[in-house]
């Protein structure tokens, strides 16, 4: 697994440019599902199993990153996020483009004050990409240029959000043989710029249920978010509520019964900003029963996304479980 982890998270696909990961994702799961399809806006349904209440998981494919604005003299460009980048940790980072262009984000530092009011305050106006005197196109977009690395337990990467769960899904239709009860994969596009993709995708499936699968943060560095109990390592986090919205009580009782016969270790996570798929599937056609289980991690949004090598595996654990367990 964790060399489909290096493979998805290394891909280029921030929001809206979807479509080599959802390449590499199919030649991953073709041979391991019943069938699939990628729908009118691009989103990629797959399934398995035959009988039952189908529940559909759902990982999203696209990532964070930039889009060229406008030249503002040979080789540097004004640039917008995509979904959401701080510009604090934009500046400095190197991106590469889906031209493959490689560039530099740096600040204008005109006086002194200017960096320094640029700096208490700092603006994507203010920045710019710098490509060392390569024409690109307006309208071009980048991502991180980063890679994975691994350290014992941590799995450190651009993109874990959200392709760690994508590896997720893919390990568990590889894993789970001729399952008893049906169920969907879905891997979702423009999470990051709205939960776009997952408003639809559940349309045309006659689901009961539906869990997303995402990342959380984790508040296990020093002075991190004290009111986040989810922690690195203690299992996957079945969500309880973020600010988009409460998981169905339901399916969080079903996902810590089926944890606790099967010894899985897991925590519970109460997230005091974000969202998830879930917000928008709960939201489809008369309404599916939502949940998302979490995968702790730190530095989220940045090039080096951390997460743990158990608490992913433990995810695909409680995963196949919950399918078998229905
Ligand atoms: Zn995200």
């Amino acid at each position: 697994m964790i060399e489909t982890i290096k493979i998805l998270t290394e891909s280029f696909g921030p929001s809206g440019r979807e479509s080599k990961v959802r390449e590499i994702l199919i030649e991953m799961i073709k041979d391991h599902v019943d069938g699939y399809e990628v729908d009118k806006v691009g989103n990629l349904i797959a399934w398995k199993g035959n009988v039952g209440k189908p529940v559909v998981f759902v990982a999203h494919m696209d990532e964070i990153g930039i889009v060229v604005t406008n030249e503002i003299r040979g080789g540097f460009y004004r640039i917008e996020p995509v979904g959401g980048v701080s510009p604090y940790t934009a500046l400095n980072r190197r991106y590469v483009l889906e031209d493959g262009t490689v560039g530099v984000v740096g600040m204008e530092t005109e006086t002194v004050q200017d960096a320094k009011k640029n700096m208490t305050n700092l603006s994507f106006d203010a920045l710019y990409l710098d490509t060392f005197g390569k024409r690109v196109d307006i309208s071009t977009f980048g991502v991180y240029d980063s890679y994975f690395y691994q350290n014992g337990d941590f799995l450190v990467s651009k993109a874990m959000d959200d392709r760690v769960s994508c590896a997720v899904l893919v390990e568990m239709v590889r894993r789970l043989k001729e399952p008893k009860r049906k169920f969907y994969i879905a891997f979702s596009i423009q999470e990051e710029v709205g939960l776009v993709g997952s408003s639809v995708l559940a349309y045309p499936l006659d689901v009961q249920e539906a869990i997303a699968i995402d990342v959380t943060d984790s508040a296990d560095s020093p002075k991190s978010f004290k009111r986040h109990p989810m922690v690195i390592g203690k299992g996957p986090a079945i969500k309880i509520k973020d600010r988009y919205s409460i998981s169905d009580k339901r399916i969080v009782d079903k996902l810590i019964k089926v944890a606790e016969d099967k010894g899985i270790p897991y925590q519970l996570e109460v997230l005091t900003f974000g969202g998830t798929d879930a917000a928008a599937l709960m939201r489809t056609r008369e309404g599916i029963p939502s949940a998302t289980v979490s995968i702790p991690t730190r530095y989220i949004h940045t090039p080096n996304e951390v997460v743990g090598k158990d608490d992913v595996e433990n995810t695909v654990r409680l995963l196949i479980e919950y399918v078998r367990a229905v």
